[in-house]
């Protein structure tokens, strides 16, 4: 070959190159990247029936009706875990928390323990950088405290909010105690009172902490649309989780209920509905609106107790019955989503992981374990993805263990060592009818199953306080054997 040939090939070479190099960059850019942007709000301890759009009368959420309305509303989906930290995992890791060994909360301030969700497990927020999403968290973490741990090191581009599973509303007020508090020399100051954090950094909010979230939304959304990247952003607000603030402004909408619990209850979701109202108008200004898959639910049921109703689920937070996991849940995304839908077959919050990375056309890496699987084909449809499947829900106590298992229309039930009973959900939603009598077969194969799956579970790696770990041990824990033994 002579020179000139040779030279004449090398240049050809380094054009096609070049062109490739311009074609994976163009491919990347906004504007050709027609992958959605993904945005989860999640709300913590909010009750089944506490937004309009399933029916609340007191409480009025004008801007996520909207969103409900003009997209699909999931009147039977479903969380892992009736409480906070577990149902979390769940979202982030597409597992069960029971296969983690994350059953129990991890306990408050848990950077003394050093404990979080395994490493070894890759986040949806992972799986989605790594395929080119722009990510976000905004709000409570609850998933470990110390570095490994922390939202940056698990997928996130940008965190703010903080690491517990809780906080104080008002900073003039918690910054208050919190100084108090290391004035004292406390060594651990309670994770309520810490001051927020920006991606590690401690930050000076000075505004109630929801409005605070959704103001960083917006400066997220805002930012995110600059980038040659679509985005998917996690504002996971603490409301409306105790303790009950509200801010004088929302109370003053809710001045006819009676009940101060409710009152201040309903101001906190109140506070929420505003804070969406404002990212959704973020979203259409930088015309991301059309392209946004928003999917808006509560990480549990409401706790009654605490001003919440479920109403017509049974019981609540913590509760295996469907107040305690059954949750409001929507999806939103225009041309994508149908309008004005109610979806009434089982879904659950283990499938998003899949369907994400399924819409953002991700690699999920090799040998990562699911439970969920990818909702959206079906959804599409109009069917459901778990026809003749279990969606489960296990609950420790001390010394017994609470379960559901429903499979299709039918649930088996064990609460409080109470005999096992059957369900039909379609017919009795209130789980008042016990249909065990007339369909023993039925009832045995189910709990049989459900066994069968407990022998999937992993030992709990904590506890959400060291008694509970103590009793664990006591009462060899976790004794399914006698969960479910029927009579
Ligand atoms: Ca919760």
């Amino acid at each position: 070959m002579n020179l000139f040939k040779s030279i004449q090939l090398t240049c050809c070479a380094i054009l096609l190159i070049l062109a490739s190099c311009n074609t994976k960059k163009s491919t990347q850019t906004k504007s050709s990247d027609t992958r959605p942007n993904i945005l989860v709000v999640l709300c913590d301890d909010l009750g089944y029936s506490d937004v309009g759009f399933n029916g609340a009368k007191d409480i009025t959420t004008p801007a996520l009706d909207k969103l409900a309305n003009d997209g699909t509303i999931f009147t039977s989906a479903y969380v892992t875990h009736p409480f906070c930290g577990p149902s979390r995992a769940s979202l982030m890791t597409g597992r069960y928390p029971h296969q983690m060994g994350a059953q129990f909360n991890l306990p408050p301030n848990c950077e003394t323990i050093g404990k979080g969700i395994s490493v070894d497990e890759t986040f949806i927020s992972k799986v989605l950088q790594d395929n080119g999403y722009y990510t976000g968290a905004l709000g409570k973490w609850h998933l470990g405290s110390v570095s490994k741990y922390h939202p940056n090191n698990r997928g996130f581009d940008d965190f703010y909010g903080f690491l517990g599973g809780g906080h104080e509303y008002f900073p003039e007020i918690y910054r208050k105690k919190f100084e108090k508090r290391k004035k004292a020399g406390d060594n651990v100051i309670f994770e309520y009172l810490h001051p927020l954090e920006h991606n590690g950094e401690d930050v000076k909010e000075t505004e109630y902490i929801t409005d605070a979230l959704s103001r960083e939304a917006v400066r997220f959304v805002s930012e995110a649309s600059e980038k040659e990247k679509p985005f998917f952003l996690y504002l996971a607000y603490n409301a409306p989780h105790v303790p009950l603030q509200a801010k004088e402004e929302d109370l003053a909408k809710f001045a006819h209920i009676k009940d101060e619990k409710r009152r201040t209850y309903a101001a906190m979701v109140y506070a929420v509905d505003r804070g969406v109202n404002k990212v959704v108008k973020s979203l259409k200004e930088n015309k991301q609106f059309e392209n946004t898959l928003i999917v808006f639910l509560s990480d549990n049921g409401g706790k009654l107790t605490k001003g919440a109703t479920n109403y017509p689920l049974r019981e609540g937070k913590g509760s295996a019955c469907e107040g305690g996991y059954r949750v409001p849940m929507f999806f939103h995304w225009p041309k994508n989503v149908p309008s004005g839908q109610r979806f009434n077959q089982p879904v659950s919050s283990v499938d998003f992981y899949p369907t994400f990375a399924k819409l953002a056309g991700a690699t999920i890496p090799a040998g990562k374990v699911l439970d969920g699987k990818n909702m959206w084909d079906n959804f599409q449809n109009g069917k459901g993805s778990h026809t003749g499947e279990y969606i489960y829900c296990l609950r420790h106590r001390t010394g017994y263990t609470d379960v559901g298992a429903r499979r299709d229309s039918m649930k088996v039930l064990r609460v409080n060592q109470e005999s096992w009973k059957l369900i039909n959900l379609d017919k009795d939603i209130n789980e008042q009818h016990d249909l065990s009598a007339k369909y023993p077969d039925l009832l045995k194969e189910m709990v049989a199953d459900a066994e069968k799956w407990s022998q999937t579970h992993a030992q709990p790696l904590w506890w959400h306080d060291e008694q509970t770990g103590v009793e664990w041990k006591e009462y060899k824990m976790p004794r399914f054997d006698e969960t479910f033994k029927l009579d």
